[in-house]
């Protein structure tokens, strides 16, 4: 017969199953599939030519991925098995919603005030786009447009992301963007970890009720949350990594590309696997 579990256990059981209730999670299994990156070998083909036009830098997010470019490698081998985890996974007690839809997740995140965040936003950014999209952006989180719109990536950096949705033969209904957090971070810092793990939960539960074939993950915030990983993005940049069943690959930050323009090229590579991968023309000029 099982030990009773003491009273002071008890109300901290209690009250983590009510944080998660209202978070809309009412069931738990266990799942480790998140992809964790050991080591991706890296090559440097030459950048092909980036139809992503040139926008001036101007003030953007400063928490965009400010990955160290490096030069690319030639394909090698990859050696991403996945390592032993080194703690529970964040999603590991995120359940698929029973009947869950897009409506359901935002009428559970109401008028949220579950992480700091919420003291300086104007507007919750949920996400847009088409609810049954193939694909999906992530990025990490709301700036000062997106925060007074409550839509996401209309800023300059949006602007950009919509011309590299376009160059891809897509528009922006065609696909379906949001972010890791809803609220728009102080300063357009990075999101902390504490309002990461708290919000992503309406992530998880948006990719599963979407159900994308492909996962495009704008940054460094959005690909090691997802990934679980605090590998640096240019290490796995561009390659394929499994994700719950789904393909995902991570690429630079829009607003990143804003400062440093020259990274258009590797960005469009990236674009041009997810376009093939979609079954979208790639233009023959830009194969690599
Ligand atoms: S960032 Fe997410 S968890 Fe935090 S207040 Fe906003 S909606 Fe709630």
């Amino acid at each position: 017969m099982a030990e009773p579990i003491s009273e002071s256990l008890q109300k901290k059981i209690e009250a983590r199953l009510r944080y998660h209730e209202d978070l809309g999670i009412r069931l738990f299994y266990c799942e480790r599939c998140a992809a964790r990156i050991s080591d991706v070998s890296t090559a440097a083909p030459a950048m092909p030519a980036s139809p992503i036009p040139v926008v001036e830098e101007s003030s953007l997010p400063k928490s965009a991925s400010k990955p160290k470019l490096q030069p690319e490698k030639t394909p090698t081998p990859r050696r991403d098995i996945l390592p032993p985890a080194t703690g529970p996974s964040l999603f590991e007690v995120v359940d698929r919603v029973k009947d869950d839809t897009l409506l359901k997740i935002r009428e559970d995140i109401g008028d949220c005030t579950r992480c700091k965040l919420h003291k300086g936003r104007h507007k919750i950014v949920f996400g847009d786009g088409n609810p049954r999209a193939e694909l999906v952006f992530i990025g990490e989180g709301p700036g000062a447009d997106e925060d007074m719109q409550g839509l996401p990536f209309v800023g300059r950096a949006g602007k950009l992301l919509t011309q590299m949705i376009e160059a891809m033969g897509l528009q922006r209904k065609d696909v379906y963007i949001c972010n890791v957090v809803k609220c728009r971070p102080p300063e357009n810092r990075a999101p902390e970890p504490d309002e990461v793990t708290t919000c992503s939960p309406y992530l998880l539960r948006q990719i599963d009720v979407i159900q994308p074939k492909v996962i495009v993950c704008l940054g460094a915030v959005a690909a090691k949350t997802l990934l679980e990983t605090t590998r640096g993005i240019s290490q796995f940049r561009g390659e394929w990594l499994p994700w719950r069943g789904r393909r995902l690959i991570a690429t630079y930050h829009p607003a990143y590309l804003l400062r440093n323009p020259n990274a258009k090229g590797e960005v469009w590579k990236d674009l041009q696997k997810v376009m093939a991968e979609l079954g979208l023309q790639v233009p023959k000029k830009n194969k690599s």
